[in-house]
């Protein structure tokens, strides 16, 4: 089934001209990793393609070959022919990007997200895979699509992202074995890997200082949260892409199962990041209760209310599920 799915996916990109590859909003390395390698493997084909997210290029991915590609999208909306949502779990979390996709004759979705429903007319979707670009390696392998060392550099940089850097379970010897290929292209992986984890900018670090002063902890130990405040961002000059991967320091600390991120919206939400070590603490269904999504030890979603009232309601779902694991040997990670 699932190769037939490339087969027809690949199909489609031979036989139309005109593409718009799509990413999330807040975007991550995997999403701009996986539209950049998609959308450079499409013009090498010859093709006509726009790569659009609401927030465009981070500066923190900058350096990604060929990132200049990658744009906010205009206000007026373009036709296509094929528009692709990469890496997105659900539709309106393509944000502005949507709008300015008109009459897209076919819609793809592409994504690794257990919680995505399935939009769109020509759905793959692999909740095992542990990045979007690794579906999307396999697309460009089977379909004998283009590939460079370019393109193997954004594939490279969104799996090692999403994969914590080839440390969480969903990490394979598939993954070990794809990244052997991107490497063999001739990728330095220590040049990549400096710019991916050591060109933090320092105000990453003040941010950080900060969150540790509110860190808390709750059922002895086993959930650990700290929150970011509006006035704490615009004290410090953040920009949202500083706190991707903070919350890693939390779930680091042994004994930890549910690490939770809160970070005041200007939106009157808050969104809510949250991570754990054990399928039995399942983040995503956690998330889903307050309309969000994700995977099962990595989820997030966005809540109407004020900070105290979003942790207050958020913390508690969190403590009955651990509270409900006690006996289990889940309580002793
Ligand atoms: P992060 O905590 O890094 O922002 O997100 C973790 C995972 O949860 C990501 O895979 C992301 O796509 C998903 N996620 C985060 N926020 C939301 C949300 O508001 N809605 C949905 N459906 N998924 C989310
Ligand atoms: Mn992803």
């Amino acid at each position: 089934m699932s190769a037939s799915k490339l087969q027809e996916i690949g199909r489609i990109f031979r036989e139309h001209r005109r593409f718009a590859v799509l990413g999330h909003v807040r975007p991550d390395g995997d999403a701009l990793g996986s539209q950049l390698a998609l959308a450079l493997s499409l013009q090498q084909l010859g093709k006509e393609v726009r790569i659009w997210n609401e927030d465009g290029m981070l500066e923190k991915y900058s350096f990604l070959p060929r990132a200049e590609l990658l744009t906010k999208p205009p206000s007026a909306p373009e036709d296509f022919d094929v528009a692709i949502a990469l890496d997105t779990a659900i539709q309106n979390r393509l944000g502005t990007a949507l709008p300015a996709v008109r009459s897209a004759k076919i819609w793809i979705n592409i994504d690794h997200h257990l919680s995505n429903p399935g939009y769109g007319d020509v759905v793959y979707v692999d909740p095992s895979a542990p990045a979007t670009a690794e579906i999307i390696f396999r697309l460009i392998n089977t379909q004998s699509l283009p590939f460079n060392r370019d393109i193997a550099e954004n594939l490279y940089a969104a799996i090692s992202t999403d994969t914590g850097s080839f440390q969480y379970p969903q990490t394979t010897a598939d993954t070990m074995e794809i990244a052997a290929e991107l490497i063999r292209t001739g990728l330095n992986v220590g040049r990549l890997n400096q710019q991916l984890y050591e060109s933090y900018p320092r105000r990453r670090l003040e941010l950080l200082r900060e969150l540790l002063r509110t860190m808390r902890f709750e059922e002895e130990g086993r959930v650990a949260n700290f929150t970011l405040s509006l006035k704490t961002a615009a004290e410090l000059g953040v920009l949202p892409e500083d706190n991707e991967g903070l919350i890693d320091h939390l779930r680091a600390i042994r004994g930890v199962i549910v690490a939770v991120f809160f970070e005041e919206l200007t939106d009157g939400k808050v969104r809510v990041s949250m991570r754990s070590k054990t399928d039995a603490a399942d983040v995503c269904a956690i998330c889903q209760k307050f309309g969000g999504g994700g995977h099962s030890l990595a989820a997030g979603a966005r809540v109407v209310g004020t900070l105290r009232e979003v942790e207050d309601r958020v913390l508690r779902e969190v403590c009955d599920k651990i509270d409900s694991l006690k006996t289990s040997a889940a309580s002793t990670l």
